[in-house]
């Protein structure tokens, strides 16, 4: 398993798809993951793949590698997954909906007696469905 959607697996392959304008790969450090592309109209960029950073900055915009990392990706043999933002995984998404939303009670209903029908404790609401609100005990002296 990869832990990416339908969605992300499609946009991945669609960018293996552009690779072919890469002509040249040449690694700098493979330590640092640090190559050089060489595209075919002799452009020449900087993938960082420790990084997730590449010369045309589009790597950094959309999270996911683009086909000049790809090409090093795949001439490299490495796993393409590692190299796509973690917002993008199912794991990181499912995390996210479960800690946001809980249910939550209303604090201020009013609670009535079923046999009386009438308010017996929270705030009563007037003919308008407007909260009634007590008039201050702190009024302002005239004058
Ligand atoms: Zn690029």
């Amino acid at each position: 398993m990869n832990g990416m959607g339908e969605r992300i697996e499609q946009k991945i392959a669609d960018k293996y798809k552009k690779m072919g304008c890469v002509a040249v790969v040449e690694c700098y450090s493979m330590l640092l993951g640090e190559y050089s592309v060489v595209l075919a109209n002799s452009q020449k960029l900087v993938v960082k793949l420790g990084n997730h950073t590449c010369t045309c900055r589009k790597w950094k915009m959309t999270g996911l590698p683009y086909h000049h990392a790809l090409a090093i990706v795949a001439k490299a043999n490495l796993w393409v997954y590692n190299f796509v933002c973690r917002m993008y995984k199912v794991d990181t998404k499912r995390h996210i909906y479960n800690l946001v939303v809980h249910p939550m009670e209303t604090q201020d209903m009013a609670t009535v007696d079923d046999r009386t029908i009438r308010v017996v404790e929270g705030n009563e609401l007037d003919d308008n469905n407007n909260h009634y609100i007590s008039p201050s005990c702190n009024e302002r002296q005239s004058g």
